[in-house]
């Protein structure tokens, strides 16, 4: 039953304990009033209700807190240059990692010339940050960086590009950690893989080292049929290419670590990978 009640009915109808409810109706967009109109306040329906019957509650949808705002991936990226290229993987929304992360890690490696991507001969391409790496925004920091660290410094080079050997750089298939270091799924590969081919392509280096099955997939999808169901093992020991750029497969450091004896297979990649740009 729907009735109009004055102000004088609605105290009555309270004393008595019985609660009206007036409807809230959204104005669709199309029915928005005029200013004009705004101004003038219609007498309110409302609904007498028994006094047992409880309005509704309405609740506001219910976010989380780490729910991102994804945004849509910028254009351009293959025109960026270096400085415009890191801010953006900075500010990078696009897929649901940013919600999570302390950081973005970019990558580490030879100082570059402002405005400039640094020039290096290596470039180093690991899987994605993980804690560490997160919450210091750079790179191979762990355990794993330190057996990179090892690696390079046999190599006569360093993360700081300091050494006798030529410049390298440090990066990853993903520029943000994925939670509790987990896999990356591929749609986040697909959502960051134009930041690495950008990087690629700026950076130039002679050689990319790929370490560990997520890198290895990411550079060599478009280069080797069904890369995916490939075992690393069998990708080794072949100079490959991304971009034009050679590349050479080797384990992960984290695997390595977790498996001793593969040290001197990376080591058997690592001199292949020298032999290549000499
Ligand atoms: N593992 C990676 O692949 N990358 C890092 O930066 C750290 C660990």
């Amino acid at each position: 039953m729907t009735v109009h009640l004055d102000q004088r009915q609605r105290a009555m109808l309270a004393e008595m304990g019985v609660r009206v409810w007036s409807p809230v109706q959204e104005p669709q967009v199309s029915q928005v009033p005029s200013v004009a109109t705004a101004t003038a306040t219609p007498a309110p329906t409302v609904v007498m209700q028994a006094p047992a019957r409880v309005a509704p509650a309405v609740h506001a949808p219910v976010t989380h807190p780490a729910t991102p705002i994804l945004v849509q991936r910028p254009e351009g990226i293959d025109q960026m240059d270096w400085p415009t290229l890191q801010h953006t993987v900075s500010q990078c929304q696009a897929c649901s990692l940013c919600g999570t992360r302390h950081n973005t890690v970019f990558g580490v490696g030879a100082k570059a010339e402002p405005a400039q991507a640094p020039q290096v001969d290596w470039l180093i391409v690991g899987e994605a940050p993980g804690e560490n790496e997160d919450l210091q925004g750079e790179p191979f920091v762990g355990q794993a960086g330190q057996l990179l660290d090892n690696i390079l410094s046999a190599m006569g080079l360093s993360r700081q590009g300091e050494g006798q050997g030529a410049g390298v750089y440090i990066t990853n298939v993903l520029k943000c950690r994925p939670p509790g270091n987990r896999n990356p799924k591929p749609e986040e590969v697909a959502q960051c893989l134009p930041y690495l081919e950008r990087q690629v392509a700026l950076l130039q280096p002679k050689i990319i080292l790929a370490m560990g099955r997520f890198a290895v997939q990411a550079l060599l999808r478009d280069s080797v049929p069904d890369v995916e169901t490939i075992p690393l093992g069998k990708l080794r020991g072949q100079v490959h290419s991304y971009q034009g750029v050679p590349v050479v497969v080797t384990y992960h450091p984290a695997y390595v670590l977790r498996n001793l004896p593969e040290k001197a297979k990376v080591w058997a990649d690592v001199c292949l990978a020298m032999a290549t740009i000499k």
